[in-house]
């Protein structure tokens, strides 16, 4: 069984929202919650009678978290790290490095993950790492039946995560990329909270930030 993911830039800077739907279950669940992300995912649940089972967030930061109250009304179950409980409950704490004026609100995270911990999401199996670095909270959504994992803002194709940002600290990334994303099958496909898709063998072989070895 293979996933469908559509991929969303949305605003106001340009951060994936993914819609994920698996063939033979008419479930749905939405990784990370840009601007807009609610109301464009809305329209194809309802067009194709989906349910909506999970928002996963893979961190709290504000352009990830913009629309996830809209989804906490909507009765959608929220999962996030404990790492970024601060950000989830006030987003403000970024507000000097989003964009003036922007409407912020809290987010209710409903169900709290850690490292290890594994979900039953559309009918399959879904592994929760923890990738901290770029975020405190980073998580990594592993798919390991149909070789996908979404990983936020830890790694990109050809790039890595901020890692200046308040609470952001380059080895604590560099250590989860190595420890937590390298270690995954060479094949599977990487989805980044910015970006096009990548594979962690494309990044192992060629990520000038981290090296695979070293
Ligand atoms: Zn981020």
């Amino acid at each position: 069984m293979s996933l469908q993911i559509d991929t969303f830039e949305l605003p106001p800077i340009g951060t994936n929202a993914f819609l994920v739907r698996r063939s033979g279950s008419t479930g749905a669940v939405v990784v990370d919650a840009p601007l807009n992300a609610f109301a464009t995912v809305e329209r194809i649940l309802v067009r194709e009678g989906l349910r909506l089972e999970a928002l996963l967030l893979t961190h709290g930061h504000w352009d990830h978290i913009l629309d996830a109250h809209r989804f906490n009304a909507f009765g959608t179950t929220v999962y996030g790290n404990e790492g970024d409980r601060a950000l989830f409950e006030t987003p403000e704490l970024m507000r000097s490095f989003s964009i003036p004026a922007l409407e912020m609100n809290p987010v209710t995270i409903d169900r709290w993950l850690e490292d290890g911990d594994e979900l039953k999401l559309l009918g399959t199996r879904v592994e929760v790492r923890a990738v901290p670095g770029h975020a405190p909270g980073s998580l990594l959504f592993y798919f390991p039946n149909e070789g996908v994992a979404f990983s936020g803002d830890a790694i990109f194709r050809g790039s890595i995560g901020r890692y200046d940002l308040p609470l952001g600290d380059f080895p604590t990334l560099e250590r989860s990329i190595r420890e937590r994303i390298y270690t995954l099958p060479e094949e599977t496909v990487l989805y980044p909270g910015h970006g096009p898709a990548t594979t962690v063998g494309e990044e192992m072989r060629s990520n000038p930030f981290v090296r695979a070895i070293g």
